[in-house]
């Protein structure tokens, strides 16, 4: 007999990064890493559960936790197998509740939130099956993988039968691939030289030690200062040498007449790509910049929904679409973006880093190339090293890989030493905190 969900628990639960000015930006100049953390908890006697997590930046996370709480009422007493047996039901469910969609629709808070319970039931279905997510995905039809998609909204540019057939055209290579995955990782590019508010010696020596971790590519934040950036760009360029792809991340700070300058005052030093010049709903904007200055664009990790993704590659605004697992309505909502991405020919670079990120994209990447594209060319997930030690299946990395996650589930289950610690505002590393400043 199956097991029934008994409760949702969610947890606040954040980090105080800004000490340190990791994660800073042009936009974000000191992100407090933040999770809205959830539990499916279930009778089994086994101690079976689901966990997932909402990725924010401090001051907020209480509402994505509010909003999560919600949604209850469409988990508390179901069984698992109700669940798990169709999650494209399920994804459909949490997403379309006719009240809680005027929120969005289909966007923000609310789809956030939707996205953190779908994650945690796919975490709950991956570890009843013993299998990691990836795996568990990619042993999936190709009809049971587009029965998880809503094809409401895409059918101008990707129906269902297209769908099938981009599967089934990567079915014969499936287990070919997934033991090349198991053998070598999955192609990875770090961040962590690129941080504004690091110093020029800092930036250099991180950009330095990425080489010999194996890195191909790294990532520099841009947009507020142009002459800093051309010293930083120039710093991390002689650093790297000119064989390492550099990538730069505006994080939406410019108009498009902006946006285009900056870029083209960049361009002698050969950056990968332009990631979020401007803001992440405007389509048209984004086909403005790529269209008026020579290097590549790419945006997502803001992207609320399928619809705009849809939307980003019909107008041909980006070079690389940027997943993130945590955004979106969770895994089925990117099931649809990575096959867009497909049908479109487009490559996707998922947005990682944050807390958790890592552990959830690496999932939906490695799925992608053993069933969708078949393919990891001009692909690289991001990786960002900090507070992977939260989590009891931490991303492993090798020669600036990720190697293909063996344990089941969805890898995002936190410690319950962290849950107790930085519980926000009342565990003790926020009490100290707060007797510090007092
Ligand atoms: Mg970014």
């Amino acid at each position: 007999m199956s097991p029934t969900i008994t409760e949702v628990d969610v947890y606040d639960i954040r980090f105080p990064t800004s000490e340190q000015l990791d994660g800073s930006d042009a936009m974000n100049p000191d992100p407090d890493y933040s999770a809205a953390y959830v539990v499916l908890s279930t009778d089994s006697p086994t101690g079976l559960a689901g966990y997932g997590l909402c990725f924010t930046i401090g001051r907020g996370n209480d509402v994505v936790a509010a909003a999560i709480k919600t949604l209850r009422p469409y988990v508390v007493g179901r069984t698992v197998d109700s669940v798990t047996g169709d999650l494209g039901a399920f994804y459909r469910l949490l997403t379309h509740d006719s009240q809680l969609r005027w929120l969005g629709p289909e966007k923000g808070v609310m789809h956030m939130a939707a996205g953190a319970v779908v994650n945690a039931a796919w975490d709950l279905a991956a570890r009843q099956a013993g299998r990691p997510v990836w795996e568990l995905l990619a042993g999936m039809t190709p009809e049971q993988l587009v029965d998880l998609v809503d094809f409401r909204y895409l059918s101008d540019a990707l129906t269902r039968d297209e769908a099938l057939e981009i599967l089934r055209r990567a079915e014969p290579g499936r287990a070919e691939r997934a033991e090349l995955l198991r053998r070598r990782g999955y192609p990875a590019y770090t961040t962590e030289p690129g941080w504004l508010g690091y110093e020029d010696e800092k930036l250099t020596r991180l950009a330095k030690e990425a080489v010999t971790a194996g890195f191909t590519q790294i990532k520099l934040k841009v947009g507020a200062d142009l002459d800093d950036d051309l010293r930083r760009m120039r710093l991390a360029r002689e650093a790297v040498g000119p064989d390492i792809r550099i990538a730069v991340d505006a994080n939406q700070r410019w108009d498009v007449a902006e946006a285009v300058e900056w870029m083209r005052a960049l361009a002698p030093f050969d950056p990968y790509w332009i990631e979020e010049p401007t803001s992440p709903d405007d389509v048209l904007a984004h086909a403005a910049v790529r269209a008026g200055q020579p290097i590549r664009v790419a945006t997502g990790e803001h992207v609320a929904n399928r619809v705009v993704f849809k939307q980003l590659l019909q107008a041909g605004a980006v070079d690389f679409v940027q997943i993130d697992a945590a955004r979106v309505a969770g895994v089925n909502e990117n099931v649809a973006i990575l096959l867009l991405a497909a049908k479109f020919g487009v490559p996707v670079c998922p947005h990682a880093g944050g807390v958790g990120l890592c552990e959830l994209v690496q999932h939906l990447s490695m799925f992608d190339f053993v069933a969708v594209s078949g393919t990891w060319d001009d692909r690289v997930i991001e990786y960002v090293p900090h507070l992977h030690e939260h989590f009891t299946d931490p991303v492993v990395m090798r020669d600036g890989r990720y190697q293909a996650p063996d344990a089941p589930g969805f890898s995002a289950r936190m410690l319950p030493a962290t849950l107790t610690d930085y519980r926000y505002p009342d565990g003790p590393v926020w009490v100290a905190r707060q007797e510090l400043t007092r």
